[in-house]
C-alpha cells in the first residue's frame, strides 16, 4: 500500500497549503503537483488577496510546476487537491495532461471530476481520477472557515447597527 501511503501524505501537505489559504483569509483550498516524489507546484487559494478569480489553487500549483520543469506538460504529474477541481482547473489539468488527480472533498455544485461534470470522459487522453481521500479533513477546514466568516460578517453588522445587513 506504498502508492496510499505516499498519496496521505501529499494530501496532508495540500491540506496544509488550505490552512494557509484560510488564515489568510481565502476559502481554505490547497493543491500541490508531485513528479517522481517530489512537489513541484504548491498552490494555495489566492483569489481575494490578488483579486484574480483564476488564482484557485490548482492554477497556481500547476503554473508552478510548469515553471518548476521547464515545460508546459506535466504527464508524469498528479494533482492532489483539497476540493474537487472546478471546470477551469480541470480544463487546465487536461490541457497540460496530468496523469492522475487525486482529491479530497467532493463538490457537488462545481466539481468537474465525476461530482457535477466529468470533464475528463471525452477528452482524448486518460486521466486517472480518485476522490474522497481525507475529506473529512477538507470539510473540517471550510466549515471552519465558513463558520468564522458568518460571525465576523455578524459582528461588522452589530456595529453597523442593527438591521443594516438584514
Ligand atoms: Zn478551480
Amino acid at each position: 500500500m506504498q502508492a496510499a501511503t505516499d498519496d496521505i501524505r501529499w494530501m496532508e501537505e495540500a491540506l496544509e497549503e488550505a490552512r494557509r489559504a484560510g488564515d489568510e483569509g481565502e476559502v481554505p483550498i490547497g493543491a500541490l503537483v508531485v513528479y517522481g516524489g517530489d512537489a513541484v507546484g504548491r498552490g494555495a487559494n489566492g483569489v481575494e488577496r490578488l483579486r484574480d478569480a483564476l488564482a484557485h489553487a490548482e492554477m497556481r500549483a500547476i503554473r508552478q510546476a510548469q515553471a518548476w520543469l521547464g515545460d508546459w506538460r506535466l504527464e508524469a504529474c498528479t494533482l492532489y487537491v483539497t476540493k474537487e477541481p472546478c471546470p477551469m482547473c480541470m480544463g487546465a489539468a487536461l490541457q497540460t495532461r496530468i496523469a492522475r488527480i487525486v482529491y479530497s472533498l467532493a463538490d457537488p455544485r462545481w466539481g468537474a471530476v465525476e461530482s457535477r461534470w466529468r470533464l475528463w470522459e471525452g477528452a482524448n487522453r486518460q486521466v486517472a481520477v480518485s476522490g474522497g481521500l481525507l475529506a473529512d479533513a477538507s470539510l473540517a477546514l471550510l466549515q471552519k472557515f465558513f463558520v468564522e466568516l458568518r460571525r465576523r460578517k455578524k459582528a461588522v453588522a452589530s456595529r453597523k447597527g442593527a438591521g443594516y445587513l438584514g
